[in-house]
């Protein structure tokens, strides 16, 4: 059996994040990342709307309030380094009715007290201003709200984990965990279709969908930690390029309470695409079809702010799927970030239910973790 300082479970863009802070930090040390696909970021990490989140909602002190925070300036100083595509291209929330513009005064509020100290509040001339066909009476401005090409931070994390001398093991799915005199033995099973273990002192459970599961295998009772995980899709409809131009910002319109997600809104990407977007319903099992059915759900959700649309315009396109620690009809949760050493298991961190804004944060959480880990 091999021996290794640590070990990383989850090739996303949190577990590359994570492998390239911690082989940077402590160089030498040998850090593994095992992923049971073919390649890295396929899965939820790839199927976001891939947007730069400024951190406006999150509950104060929450752990998805501060690490947004932090990990937005991370990424945009991260991006520029590395040449990863991205454009601050700024939101607009919109109220349609007055209701939903006494909203936006709260949303103004709890942004302001994590730290989104550029949003504004703008009155319907000022949001025709910006987008003349949109309708809203009023919109809460966030000019640093942005876009990134997650394929690309995936793959350029990938580079700078492997420069400081990680290795990244892919078609390496891990299959248990068995706790040894000092750390944990890893079992995985290779590309060759054989099994075998690697020895750490370190791992770290970052496996997105499949964290719950990493959480048992460590002996976890996952019900008494509240580590249940419950899968939440989202799914998306493009519009075409024509329509897609008559929309310059992220659109989005104000976050019910109970909401699973923001809400169905406007997401641009790189590439010119205009896609609204996601929904969110509990489903048993992973599949990434899109329901046509679906498509009532999104015309309504948005034809009030965008009267320009018809609904033949929408067409199915892709989906993802949120790692949600909440149950259905249960109050949002924060991140669980958590070195489980009061488990009784020393060495052992857990990353569960890192969804929205996930992506944003990858590089704040990294450094949290690094900040759990002596090498
Ligand atoms: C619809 C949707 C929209 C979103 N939009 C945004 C957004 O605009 N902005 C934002 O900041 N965030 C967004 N998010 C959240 C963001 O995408 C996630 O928080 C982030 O990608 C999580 O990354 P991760 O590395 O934790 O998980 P993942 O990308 O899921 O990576 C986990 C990895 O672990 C691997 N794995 C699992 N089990 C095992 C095993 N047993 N052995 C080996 N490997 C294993 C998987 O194959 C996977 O590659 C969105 C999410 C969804 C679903």
């Amino acid at each position: 059996m091999q021996t290794v300082d640590s070990v990383i479970i989850g090739g996303g863009v949190v577990g590359l994040a994570i492998a390239a802070e911690l082989a940077g930090r402590f160089p030498g040390r040998a850090v593994v990342l095992l992923e049971r696909n073919a390649a890295c970021g396929q899965e939820t990490s790839s199927r976001s709307s891939e947007v730069i989140h400024a951190g406006i909602y999150y509950a104060g002190g929450s752990l998805k309030a501060r690490l947004c925070g932090q990990g937005k300036e991370l990424l945009y100083e991260f991006c520029r380094r590395w040449d990863v595509p991205h454009r601050r291209i700024g939101k607009l929330i919109v109220a349609k009715n007055p209701d939903e513009a006494a909203t936006l005064e709260g949303l103004m509020t709890c942004g302001r007290l994590n730290g989104v100290e550029d949003l504004e509040l703008l009155d319907r001339s000022r949001v025709k201003a910006l987008e003349p066909r949109v309708e809203a009476i009023s919109a809460v401005w966030s000019p640093s709200t942005g876009i990134i090409d997650s394929h690309g931070l995936t793959a350029r994390l990938a580079w700078c984990a492997a420069e400081h001398g990680a290795t990244i093991a892919c078609r390496h799915e891990v299959l248990g965990i068995e706790k040894a005199a000092s750390g944990y033995d890893v079992r995985f099973l290779g590309p060759d279709g054989t099994q075998d273990f690697l020895h750490s002192c370190w791992v770290v459970n970052c496996a997105g969908l499949g964290a719950e599961r990493i959480a048992a295998y460590a002996g976890i009772d996952i019900a008494a930690a509240g580590y249940r995980l419950y899968f939440c899709k989202g799914e998306y409809f493009r519009i075409p390029l024509s329509k897609g131009r008559l929309v310059e910002h992220l659109v989005y319109p104000p976050p019910y309470k109970d909401l699973l997600g923001l809400g169905i809104h406007v997401t641009k990407s790189l590439d010119g695409m205009t896609k609204l977007g996601p929904n969110a319903f509990y489903v048993d099992r992973l599949d990434y079809d899109v329901d046509a059915g679906h498509i009532e759900e999104f015309f309504t959700g948005v034809k009030d702010y965008l009267p320009f649309l018809a609904r033949d315009d929408l067409q199915p396109d892709t989906s993802g799927i949120r790692p949600k620690l909440q149950a259905p009809g249960m109050p949002s949760r924060d991140f669980t970030i958590c070195h489980e050493a009061d488990r009784g298991l020393p060495g052992f961190i857990n990353l569960i239910g890192i969804e929205s804004p996930g992506l944003t944060s990858c590089l704040a959480i990294a450094g949290m973790v690094a900040d759990m880990i002596e090498l």
